[in-house]
């Protein structure tokens, strides 16, 4: 992505900052950030704004859809949990032009933000910049709702939970911002989660590859397709606390980090189901016929493990899924279980995945076994196991989340010296 001209003639940039559901958790935090902006824009910046639900809403709302049905209407659902935005970018807009910051708020829709058409989980397709320009322009604020945009169909879409980082990143792309800025409760990306791990440390700079892996595996402190769309198009990402004013944390390619460690963090993802199928047939087609209506339901199901039974004429087949979507899977499963004609079918969703990533495990040797001594000194049982080329995932017993992820950040050398 081209610099913006207007950093390198007068040290001014143009950016676009996004603040988390803490940061405008209510009107004191929201007048926060007003005073943040605020002063982005006396320095002569150009400033695009992004904002999240009040933290807790956008839950309040997808629990009133679940209570309406299991099998809701994904549009209608859209239409629910979009609605949070809504609000805190009003609010930020009018809290702004109290402090005489000209500025207005747009829906996903009012700019537009065209997605395709995956309710609930959608992806951008292309954002018209004209809309952000014309505000750089007449110097005034715009406000986005962030996690919204419109399908083909007219109809409102969101995102996924943790959307509005891909709105930034991706109205940052559009519009050739110098920097992304993502304001949240936590001042960077840490090692670990510093909210388990009080030894966490944070990072001056990630690679977007790590940051890839850290944010697919669960640290939710990025949207997985929010460092995607900043890899692709170099945006030049910042992490950062919307309370203090301290340095955050920059995604940067790899050829800016010049010391790379063989572990550079620790990720978990509470949000697991595993299922076994026991007893399924060892036949061609038995496996295809458990995943094909999964994939049909939208069931991203991840990591897979199948064992042959003793008598090889059956064969035991594990899995994971979102625990979310694990009510819908055993439904599915046991509709086809006389087609597929397993005997048994085991579930739980008391189970966590548990992952190291680094780049610098690509020339190391021994990094997985590391990870399996660790846990078994703790006495922890590995479920499942999946690699690759930068990481390694377990699945365990959701009771040790904390203490594997303590153990495995000691003994990578992740912990910070006090
Ligand atoms: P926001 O509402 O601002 O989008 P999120 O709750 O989505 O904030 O993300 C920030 C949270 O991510 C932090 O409070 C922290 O608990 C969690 N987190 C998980 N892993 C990490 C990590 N490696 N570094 C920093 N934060 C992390
Ligand atoms: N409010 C949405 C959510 O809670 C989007 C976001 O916060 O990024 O998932
Ligand atoms: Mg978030």
């Amino acid at each position: 992505m081209a610099t913006h001209l207007v950093q390198d003639l007068d040290g001014m940039a143009r950016i676009v900052k996004k603040f988390g559901g803490t940061s405008v958790g209510d009107m004191d935090r929201i007048q926060n950030v007003a005073r943040r902006v605020a002063k982005a824009v006396g320095e002569g910046h150009e400033v695009a704004v992004v904002v999240s639900a009040m933290a807790g809403v956008t839950n309040q709302l997808v629990g009133y859809c679940r209570t309406a049905a299991t099998f809701h209407d994904a549009r209608e659902y859209d239409t629910v949990v979009a609605a949070g935005e809504q609000i805190t970018a009003g609010l930020l807009a009018i809290t702004l032009q109290e402090l005489g910051i000209p500025a207005r708020s747009f829906l996903g829709w009012q700019i537009p933000i065209k997605t395709n058409n995956i309710h609930g989980a959608a992806r951008i397709e292309e954002i018209d910049p004209a809309t952000l320009e014309a505000c750089f322009k007449e110097g005034r604020v715009a406000v986005v709702a962030g996690f919204q945009g419109i399908a083909d169909d007219n109809r409102i879409t969101t995102l996924g939970r943790g959307g509005s980082d891909t709105s930034a990143v991706a109205l940052a792309a559009a519009v050739s911002a110098d920097r992304c800025d993502i304001y949240t409760d936590v001042d960077g990306v840490y090692t670990t989660d510093p909210r388990i791990v009080p030894k966490a440390r944070k990072l001056d700079k990630i690679t977007y590859e790590e940051m890839l892996e850290m944010a697919s595996l669960g640290a939710k402190v990025l949207q997985t397709r929010s460092v995607a769309l900043a890899m692709k198009h170099g945006v030049r990402t910042q992490v950062l606390s919307s309370f203090e004013e301290l340095p955050g944390t920059l995604v940067v390619g790899e050829e800016e980090i010049v010391e790379q460690e063989v572990v550079s963090g620790i990720a978990y993802s509470r949000g697991e189901a595993k299922v076994t199928i026991v007893g399924l047939e060892d036949t061609p087609g038995k496996v295809s016929g458990v995943f094909a209506p999964l994939a049909k339901n939208n069931i991203n199901v991840d990591m897979i493990v199948q064992s042959a039974s003793d008598d090889g004429t059956t064969t035991d087949v594990t899995f994971t899924v979102p625990e979310d979507d694990l009510k819908k899977t055993v439904q599915i499963l046991e509709d086809n279980r006389d087609v597929l004609g397993f005997s048994d079918l085991v579930y739980t969703g008391d189970v966590v995945k548990i992952s190291i990533v680094g780049v610098g495990m690509r020339s190391h040797a021994g990094v997985a076994s590391t990870m399996f001594d660790t846990l078994s000194d703790k006495g922890i049982n590995i479920q499942v196991i999946s690699t690759s080329e930068i990481k390694v995932s377990v699945v365990i017993d959701a009771e040790y989340t904390e203490l594997a992820v303590r153990a495995l950040h000691s003994a990578y050398g992740l912990d910070r010296e006090d």
